[in-house]
């Protein structure tokens, strides 16, 4: 019998302090109680995202309904936007600023590439009247780590006053993200990625240039999840329909638990552990995919004639849940991750796993010689 572990790039596993916080009786949302909560929750996940004052806002749903929040609210019906792109969420806000009649332009880099600053510079030159430019720092397909700020800065060096409209739903809380002083004006997160909650909400943070863009009484394509309505109910505690009240009481607890580490040790704890993952797994044939990567995946191609989706079903049969390739790398990727309520024996267990993985689908390896480099990388650090 093998215990389960979540060890994907989210849903995550989830602290068992957050957990007790989901199994306490109702609560009702409109009480001085949750209000309270909810005002002290939005500064933390201002503290979380490194943004000043109180404008992050929460949303029900996901990563995806928070990145559309953002977009609506912060970019007027019928601008252009650029979207740049390497991997499938990058994709995603193209096909999403489609769906809603925006102009889309496209900068491509292959997946598992970095997209190049002078790219994005080049794009916003040939389309002058560009209102935004959308895309994501940490892209979970690929394993990548986008520069965001030398592709903000690049973009901004061209057209000072475009929107910056950023996915940062797996960069959040495990990454290097300061939006604020890389002078990005919009970023979105979800619950069950960085801050270790089961999914549910997303999180869209807004600068001061992009309220000022479409300010109070702009008409935004949506009722729920219109921000600018939004804002200030919950500069009150309020929300306009019913929040999800077990995820933001969780929520609390969950930012806690990561602000008291301290944002810079958590990211350098991040790093380090994805770093042993990577570092363990080529030590037994798993190639790294990403050109830089992404402290939040592990994007590991398989050995020659190894199936992913295989080294994935050996993996469960262990009790280990990792992400799978996407779109044409579901054959010949596998996405681990330490993301989540994860620690230095959980990225040793995913070596360890990945070896048996190997050893069970009948291939040589040097059972062993994975834990070992990964077990030197963490205690070196
Ligand atoms: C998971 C993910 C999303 C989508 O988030 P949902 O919460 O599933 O809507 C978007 N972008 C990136 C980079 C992600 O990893």
């Amino acid at each position: 019998m093998y215990r389960s572990r979540l060890l994907a790039p989210g849903p995550v596993a989830v602290p068992q302090a957050v957990l007790e916080v989901l199994a306490r009786p109702a609560v009702h949302h409109r009480t001085s109680a949750f209000r309270e909560t909810l005002v002290r929750v939005r500064e933390r996940l201002a503290d979380l995202l490194q943004v000043p004052g109180d404008d992050v806002l929460v949303v029900g749903g996901s990563g995806t309904t928070a990145f559309e929040a953002a977009l609506l609210a912060a970019v007027p019906a019928g601008s252009t936007v650029v979207v740049a792109h390497a991997g499938k969420f990058g994709e995603r806000w193209a096909r999403m600023a489609r769906a809603f009649g925006y102009t889309v332009h496209e900068v491509e880099a292959p997946w598992g590439a970095v997209l190049d600053p002078d790219a994005v510079a080049g794009a916003l030159r040939d389309h002058p009247a560009t209102a935004a430019l959308l895309l994501t720092h940490s892209e979970t397909s690929t394993g990548a780590l986008h520069d965001l700020e030398a592709i903000a800065g690049a973009a901004r060096a061209v057209l000072p006053d475009v929107l910056v409209v950023v996915d940062a739903v797996t960069s959040a809380g495990a990454v290097e993200l300061r939006p604020h002083a890389w002078d990005v004006d919009a970023v979105v997160a979800g619950s069950q990625k960085g801050v270790m909650l089961p999914p549910g909400l997303g999180y869209a943070w807004l600068s001061q240039r992009a309220w000022a863009r479409a300010p109070q009484g702009t008409r935004v394509p949506s009722f729920t999840l219109d921000l600018h309505a939004e804002r200030p109910r919950q500069r009150q505690g309020d929300t306009g329909a019913t929040p999800s009240v077990p995820l933001v009481l969780a929520l609390e607890v969950a930012l806690d638990m990561i602000l008291a580490q301290g944002m810079e040790a958590r990211w350098r704890e991040k790093a380090l552990l994805n770093e042993a993952v990577l570092g363990g797994a080529a030590a037994v044939g798993y190639a790294p995919f990403a050109a830089r990567p992404s402290p939040a995946v592990a994007a590991l191609l398989t050995p020659d004639g190894i199936s992913a989706k295989a080294v994935t079903r050996a993996m469960l049969a262990r009790g280990i849940r990792i992400g799978g390739g996407q779109d044409a790398y579901a054959e010949r990727m596998i996405r681990p991750s330490v993301l989540g309520d994860a620690d230095a024996f959980d990225a040793l267990t995913i070596v360890a796993a990945l070896e048996a993985a190997l050893v069970d689908l009948g291939a040589t390896v040097a059972v062993g010689e994975g834990v070992a480099a990964a077990q030197r990388l963490l205690l070196t650090a």
